[in-house]
């Protein structure tokens, strides 16, 4: 979907969806906090007007042509840290219309900037919106590109392989008749396309034939070693990365890129890390390991093509097949101490199994006939990688934790840094100026990054939605904890009335998959109008249903918490099971949590499930025309001395009950005005009994506000 917090962008087709009409009494943005700033020279000076000017003229040729405080103060901001090379942390509420607010200081300052993005649709924005029509409306001119990871892009070598031997079809895999027919069809396309993206294909490929046609970064074995390195896709998206002055990348690549020193990215002066709150668990991620049985069998197959060795091939996939056996017994477990003895035995199995590869491997001619020496190049890159693995999960080092995930029948085990502040101080703050951007950033954000405090600003520029008149965050403080047994047929009988007052048009969230289904199986038969859970759809089908059929419901767990964007009449009510802590027993947590001692529900915690917080309950204001309810079905939101306000405060600035029949009031009141018009007077039923988040002490006195004095 879209980026919400980017519906700024330029779309010729479609201005409603890209320029929102600003609303009439829109909500002050807070007031910045800036940590270890200094006053605006003259030089400062200068450089807010050039970038104020460069985006009024932006924001002038919109549809719209609005004007929106936080994206200014967003963009002067960025404009001085690109100038003073300090990092900058921007919480740039849904509508600030931020990727604006940062392409235009960074082009006008003429630096270059690599742009991260964590999701498909916002690079897609960038790309194919936001950058053609800054080029056609800045007068500074510049190149763009977009750079993804080699396994994109199609591969030439592979292509040549797989259409020059049938043979090369069987041992890839692609034997099966539909598969090749696909492969043909692929390689057809490599022939013809210019960008070698798979994006471009209009049919998705399946998993098989575009393997067979691509290699990922443990497998190239990089242009000059490959014949076809010349004709390369991946190789000359990298060039014109170099050549452009911005370029767009998802955030893996990046953590990747930073992983490996930079190599998979030109040298570039800033970076600006969009959807920054995922940012900690990318490079987590990316700065770590992944071992599966499946490499060994990938590996036998790219050295079968060259090797008459059955006996090496069978051996390393009986060693594969071995460890996935024994990670299968620990799926869900953390590796310290002294590894289990099958553990270490099926590493050391492996380990000498790919050395016996190696060996044969190193015997083939390098100018055998046909690809041999291209093919063993590869399967060269691929078995030393696979070793590299093997001999670091054998001694992991007290900086990194080791566990087993994902199910028995695919057990991985992954190995990643404790603590990211440390990698980053090394791979990132020493080079590029970073930018980090998010709707929703912790305060701790910059701290668990390993930015040093004092030396860099963080700024809220809020958001120019009228949350006060729109939006009512409801807690359902009556209910029982949601750790009690009987929690479920309560929280069931809150959300049948909050879902009746709607008239559907609810994006149920949970915690779990247990707690969606249990909510499905009893809601269905109460309900007269449609539910929907993740199961029922592929995840874009489900959402294209949910926002075309407005009394149609959705259930979804932590996947749809982010990312999810359905503005208008479909989505009145986002609830909220209860309060999105972590799992105590996710290894890398724990881990951390170890390490922070007795802060470590303040340090890992609270601001994962703050932020989670923040983006569920950001799903519902989408528009300055959305109105809407929150509703946390978790008592501890408006009882939790600990923790109770910072929950709150991470929420955007709405009025606050914990009285079901108000909510229900402003769901029916919304209900029955079908034109969704956004109602700025005070005559709505929540004035009287809700407190203002700008308040947050409520005032003694009344029997209201005592009621909400904890919420
Ligand atoms: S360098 Fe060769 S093997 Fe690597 S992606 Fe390019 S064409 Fe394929």
């Amino acid at each position: 979907m879209p980026d919400p917090d980017d519906n700024q962008s330029p779309d010729p087709d479609d201005g409603s969806t890209h320029s929102p009409t600003p609303s009439p009494s829109p909500t002050p943005s807070p007031s910045p906090t800036r940590r270890g700033s200094s006053p605006a020279t003259a030089a400062d000076r200068r450089i807010d007007a050039n970038v104020r000017s460069a985006l009024a003229a932006v924001t002038a040729a919109l549809p719209a042509g609005e004007d929106r405080p936080g994206q200014v103060e967003m963009a002067i901001a960025v404009g001085r840290a690109i100038t003073d090379k300090r990092p900058l942390i921007v919480q740039a509420g849904t509508g600030t219309g931020k990727s604006l607010a940062y392409l235009v200081p960074a082009i006008v300052s003429g630096v270059k900037v690599v742009i991260a993005t964590a999701t498909k649709a916002l690079q897609d924005q960038l790309a194919g919106k936001d950058l053609p029509f800054l080029a056609t409306h800045l007068e500074r001119p510049f190149e763009f590109a977009v750079l993804k990871g080699r396994s994109n892009y199609v591969c030439m070598q592979r292509v040549h392989e797989a259409t020059t031997s049938d043979a090369q079809l069987t041992l890839d895999g692609t034997s099966d008749r539909g598969v090749a027919d696909e492969v043909r069809t692929l390689a057809e396309w490599a022939a013809r396309t210019e960008s070698g993206d798979r994006a471009e294909l209009d049919v998705e490929p399946s998993f098989r034939a575009w393997a067979a046609v691509s290699v990922g970064p443990r497998e190239c074995p990089g242009a000059n070693n490959c014949p076809r390195g010349g004709e390369c896709f991946a190789e000359h998206a990298r060039a014109a990365a170099a050549e452009a002055d911005v370029v767009v990348v998802n955030t893996h690549l990046y953590g990747l890129s930073l992983e490996a020193g930079g190599a998979f990215l030109p040298e570039h002066d800033v970076v600006v890390i969009d959807e920054a709150h995922q940012f900690e668990d990318v490079v987590s991620a990316t700065f770590g390991l992944d071992l599966t049985g499946g490499r060994f069998t990938n590996l036998s197959r790219i050295a079968q093509a060259i090797i008459d060795d059955p006996t090496t091939t069978a051996d390393l996939e009986a060693a594969g097949a071995r460890l996935a056996d024994v990670l299968a017994d620990q799926v869900g477990r953390r590796l310290r101490g002294t590894m289990d003895p099958d553990l270490a035995d099926a590493i050391v199995l492996g380990r000498n199994r790919v050395d016996a590869l190696l060996g044969t491997l190193r015997g083939v001619p390098d100018d055998g006939p046909g690809d041999v020496g291209a093919r063993k190049q590869r399967a060269l890159k691929a078995a030393s990688t696979l070793a590299d693995d093997l001999d670091y999960v054998c001694d992991v080092p007290v900086s990194h934790v080791a566990w087993v995930e994902g199910s028995p029948d695919n057990p991985v085990l992954r190995v990643a840094p404790i603590d990211v502040a440390e990698v980053l101080r090394t791979a990132l703050w020493d080079g590029a100026t970073a930018i980090l951007t998010s709707a929703t950033i912790s305060p701790t954000l910059g701290d668990r990054l390993g930015l040093t405090p004092g030396a860099f600003d963080q700024i809220d520029v809020g958001s120019p939605f009228d949350y006060e008149a729109n939006a009512l965050l409801y807690c359902a403080a009556d209910l029982p904890d949601p750790r009690t047994p009987d929690f479920d047929e309560h929280l069931h009988r809150e959300l049948e009335a909050l879902i009746i007052a709607a008239g559907g048009r609810t994006l149920a969230l949970f915690t779990s998959y247990r707690a969606m289904n249990a909510a499905a199986d009893a809601l269905r038969h109460r309900l007269p109008w449609p539910v929907l859970t993740q199961n029922d759809l592929p995840k874009p089908a489900l959402i294209a249903r949910f926002a075309a059929e407005e009394s149609t419901s959705l259930f979804a767990t932590m996947g749809f918490w982010q990312g999810i964007d359905v503005p208008g009449p479909s989505l009145s009510l986002v609830t909220i099971d209860r309060l999105p802590f972590p799992r105590p027993d996710e290894p890398l947590l724990q881990a951390r949590r170890e390490r922070a001692r007795a802060d470590a529900f303040r340090v890992v915690d609270l601001p994962r499930a703050t932020t989670m917080l923040a983006q569920g309950a950001g799903r519902l204001i989408r528009t300055s025309t959305d109105r809407g309810v929150v509703a946390v079905l978790d008592a501890r939101m408006a009882t939790s001395a600990a923790y109770r306000w910072d929950m709150v405060s991470a929420l955007p600035p709405m009025p606050r009950t914990r009285e079901l029949g108000v909510a229900e009031a402003f769901l029916r009141e919304i209900r029955d005005r079908p034109d969704h018009a956004t109602i700025h007077d005070s005559t709505d039923s929540t004035d009287s009994t809700t407190d203002s988040p700008a308040a947050p002490a409520p005032t003694a006195g009344s029997a209201e506000a005592e009621a909400d004095a904890d919420f």
